[in-house]
């Protein structure tokens, strides 16, 4: 089987286009959404729209419990503030009622799936050092888990000797590691490569690729001045950080 698996699209519905159109080339029988629909970029509504109509699973993302007003705002930095308040006053009840009811984790006979970390998926713990992955390793039990939250598409591994961190673009997973796997962001990447991430993986190769996608930045960040969004989350877009 073949699973596509993306996160963090962030109301970017150019760059969710292009991911789903490269998606459509790639023979996918799933595709997960690990969180993130809304917050920072312009078209939530339709972002959510097309993720409900295209994804098998969609799990629940800090912006998308704030959006809905299920979290709290207050440890967001300003302009994440700033595009929430925005989100929340464009929300139609439909998408929001849909945010309400996202669950937290997903998991399938080999794998995890969480917005953020295995060990409490409602309290968005960052996963960025191998120190972090080697605590999450002890809350899961599958081979892999996958998680999106910080931006960055990064491989965690772990043997009976070591946990390293992984920047390969194609990595076989083999029988003697587990796997914490983040599969960067489709709206709003931070590797200091603007162009949207996602993954595929293949379980029968058992094989997961990365997939790095060209969309038409200028437009989003039209729409982007046109809702009137913060200039510094323009910006970033156009540099991925
Ligand atoms: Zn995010």
């Amino acid at each position: 089987m073949r699973v596509a698996i993306i996160s963090d699209i962030h109301s970017n519905y150019v760059s969710l286009e292009a991911v789903f159109c490269d998606i459509d080339q790639q023979n996918v029988d799933q595709i997960i959404c690990l969180g993130d629909i809304v917050g920072y970029g312009p078209a939530p509504n339709e972002c959510v729209d097309l993720v409900r109509e295209r994804a098998d699973v969609c799990l629940m993302g800090n912006h998308d419990a704030a959006a809905a007003g299920l979290d709290s705002i207050e440890t967001f930095n300003v302009f994440a503030k700033d595009a929430i308040l925005w989100t929340q006053k464009v929300l139609t009840e439909m998408t929001r009622d849909y945010l309400s009811g996202l669950p937290f984790v997903h998991t399938s006979p080999d794998a995890v799936y969480v917005h953020s970390s295995p060990d409490r998926p409602e309290e968005w713990n960052y996963i960025v050092s191998v120190y972090d992955a080697q605590n999450q390793f002890l809350h899961f039990g599958a081979q892999v888990c996958f998680v999106g939250h910080t931006h960055v598409g990064v491989i965690f591994v772990q043997n009976q000797f070591s946990h390293k961190i992984s920047r390969e673009k194609t990595r076989e997973l083999n029988q003697n590691e587990r796997y914490i796997i983040n599969v960067g962001a489709v709206g709003q990447p931070r590797d200091y490569d603007s162009a949207a991430s996602y993954g595929i993986w293949d379980t029968d190769s058992n094989k997961f690729v990365y997939r790095r996608i060209e969309y038409d930045i200028p437009q989003t960040q039209f729409q982007m001045e046109q809702a009137g969004l913060p200039q510094y989350l323009i910006e970033r877009l156009g540099d991925g950080r």
